[in-house]
């Protein structure tokens, strides 16, 4: 197995070996069964706080995964390994051709795993359907801000209208419950939040609001510009009735709210506040890279080499066992509060969100 460390020295902890067998667990006792995979680091938009106006140096096509590929990797996540919810994301899942195919696929694994997609919502109006017929349950569609204006601003691309298309498309497709998720901008965004919230209630949306995180391209996240989720809840407070939702938590990243209004409540709002309060103790997540890498944290300072493991015979039990040993090394926490925090060389778009 190669084990790639990325650039940055990385506190070495004595481990035991990991299970062979059950599920895939960690030294901290976490258990992973959400997969994230990142189709592809291609996007059709360049927003600010994720990648430069001229976009990145991308993957060439030869080490990404072939569809094959992905879905042997698949079987093993879902046969072998227990993971029970696969996330396809990017880049932009939607600019990959094959995306029906690997879903459709994904669904036929036995047992059948919950099906999920993160994207930007261009080209989302001529594919819902086709989406959901494949097997995709459940689409989160991320947006901003409904101000067109801003929405050029924050994308650098005026694409505004094609977003909302594809978020009535996926509606319309029966892919319940639509969420929308948000990373505000540091000037205008808490005044984005409240206009989001509004517009979601009455599409009957779920607006998810996400802590701005260090993993932007051009290394230029600063903390005292990111928007805090205090600040978000504070504000939402001003202008809608918010109660904690009763339902457990459990590993979602979202604290979910209620928002009530005089005949009761009309919706919930997620805050997801990767930054101010971790949730990383109850983290279930492992993610796979378009190229083929495992990383069992999005801050994660090391990669595991699958690609090159399929591209060498390896066989299933091989596979499986370096699988393992990438998730039983996770680290307690993303470190992004401790004072000799280094953020990963790769971004965002690059590892899958
Ligand atoms: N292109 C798709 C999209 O935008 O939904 C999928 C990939 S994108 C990297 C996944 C999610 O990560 C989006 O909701 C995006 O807003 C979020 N994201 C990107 N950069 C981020 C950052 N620096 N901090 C927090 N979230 C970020
Ligand atoms: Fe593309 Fe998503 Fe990054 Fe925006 S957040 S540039 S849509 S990958």
């Amino acid at each position: 197995m190669t084990v790639v460390a990325l650039g940055v020295p990385t506190v070495h902890r004595t481990l035991s070996p990991a299970p062979v067998d059950g599920p895939l667990i960690d030294t901290f006792g976490r258990v992973a069964t959400d997969l994230r995979v990142s189709l592809t680091d291609l996007c059709n938009l360049r927003c600010t706080y994720c990648m430069p106006a001229e976009g990145l140096d991308w993957l060439p096509g030869d080490q990404k995964l072939s569809p094959e590929e992905l879905i042997r990797l698949l079987r093993i996540a879902v046969t072998r390994l227990g993971i029970t919810g696969v996330r396809f994301t990017g880049g932009e899942p939607l600019v990959v051709a094959h995306l029906e195919e690997v879903v459709a696929a994904t669904a036929d694994l036995d047992p059948r795993p919950e099906i999920t997609l993160t994207t930007n919502g261009i080209g989302l109006a001529g594919r819902a359907d086709a989406l959901k017929r494949a097997g995709l349950d459940r689409i989160n569609v991320s947006l901003d801000t409904v101000d067109g204006e801003r929405f050029a601003a924050i994308t650098r691309r005026d694409r505004l209208a094609d977003v909302l298309a594809g978020l009535r498309a996926a509606r319309s497709a029966g892919l319940h419950q639509v969420k929308v998720n948000a990373v505000l901008d540091p000037v205008t965004g808490l005044d984005d939040a409240v206009a989001l919230l509004r517009f979601c209630l009455g599409e009957g949306y779920q607006l998810r609001i996400i802590e701005q995180m260090p993993l932007d391209a051009g290394h230029s996240w600063r903390r005292d510009r990111a928007v805090s989720a205090d600040a978000v809840l504070a504000t939402l407070r001003q202008h809608f009735t918010l109660t904690p939702d009763p339902a457990p938590r459990g590993s979602a990243p979202a604290q979910l709210w209620q928002v009530h209004d005089g005949a009761g409540v009309t919706g919930r709002v997620g805050i997801i506040a990767s930054v101010s309060h971790a949730f990383c103790a109850a983290c279930d997540r492992s993610r796979l890279t378009a190229d083929g890498q495992v990383r069992n944290c999005l801050f994660a300072r090391e990669e595991t080499d699958l690609r090159a493991l399929l591209r060498s015979g390896a066989d299933d039990d091989t596979i499986e066992a370096a699988w393992r040993a990438a998730m039983w090394s996770k680290a307690a926490g993303h470190g992004i509060n401790d004072p000799d925090f280094v953020q990963p060389d790769r971004p965002m778009s690059a590892i899958g969100g």
